[in-house]
């Protein structure tokens, strides 16, 4: 609601907790402003909470997400940074806008706007809603193919938080960092070896192996690859609507026994 999900944090709580979830984190993009409402509608459910946030970072020119849980949300420099790194939406919205308008698609960022939560946090997600409302595609996944990614209309390339700015920022405030549902990017082995170096020389803890943007076999290849690094795991589920997510709420496998479990870390920050 906040970022480009479509339900309330009370709508997601009760949605978790019929699915079985026991413990719960709203990871908005960018922003903290549902934090509050999200732990107090957990704790209304009897439900565990752990903040959460999924932070915009660009590495050796692509754009990756580093999810951040159990940190203090009142950390002001962990505040101040997801403000700046929000702070570059507006402009990007409306040049993406400018080219789909060379492309004949008019009002783009007028109607992204009516999709909008939050007008600080107008994304991509947005614009593809634009896009099926007016009918330009049937879906959201048919926009993503066709628009607003590499080499399509719509698609303006930014630059998000830095790498070591994320992790410090999540770190600092008593959280811990994972990076996101890795095998989204296409970075080349080089640049993927580097993104977890780095991250972990950071202080980054854990990797989400298991998501509702991975299949069972790329889970598999991240299980290695925190057993390579000795990075903890993370489940998540990406969910952001019921019309638009292929993986509800509750509904993932279980990580793979050997690995610990990036909750195990954050015992202490559970709320
Ligand atoms: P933004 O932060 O504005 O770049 O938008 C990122 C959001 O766009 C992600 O959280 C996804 O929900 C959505 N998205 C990006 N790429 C894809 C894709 N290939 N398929 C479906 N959704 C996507
Ligand atoms: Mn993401």
């Amino acid at each position: 609601m906040v970022s480009d999900g479509t339900l309330t944090p009370e709508e997601l709580a009760q949605r978790a907790k019929a699915n079985g979830v026991a413990l719960w984190a709203l990871t908005d993009h960018d922003e903290l402003a549902g934090q509050q409402r999200a732990s107090a509608a957990a704790q209304a459910q009897g439900m565990r909470y752990l903040t959460g946030t999924e932070i915009s970072v660009t590495f050796a020119g692509h754009t990756v997400h580093i999810v951040g849980l159990g940190f203090d949300a009142q950390n002001t420099p962990l505040q101040q940074g997801l403000a700046r790194t929000r702070s570059g939406r507006d402009a990007r919205a409306r040049e993406m806008a400018a080219q789909l308008a060379q492309v004949g698609i008019q009002g783009a960022y007028e109607g992204a706007l009516g999709f909008v939560g939050n007008p600080a946090l107008v994304s991509r997600t947005h614009f593809a809603r634009f896009l099926v409302e007016a009918g330009h595609c049937s879906d959201t996944a048919e926009v993503f193919r066709k628009y607003l990614t590499e080499g399509r209309p719509g698609y303006v390339p930014h630059a998000w938080a830095r790498l070591s700015d994320a992790v410090t920022w999540i770190r600092d405030a008593g959280g811990a960092a994972i990076i996101a549902h890795p095998a989204r990017y296409k970075l080349t082995p080089n640049e993927e070896f580097a993104l977890f170096s780095e991250f972990k020389a950071w202080g980054g803890q854990a990797v989400e192996v298991v998501t509702g943007s991975h299949s069972a076999a790329e889970a598999l290849r991240y299980a290695d690859t925190a057993r390579e690094f000795g990075l903890a795991a993370s489940r998540g589920s990406d969910f952001h609507s019921p019309q638009e997510s292929h993986t509800d709420l509750g509904q993932l496998p279980d990580l793979p026994g050997d690995l610990q479990p990036v909750w195990e870390l954050l015992a202490a920050r559970v709320q």
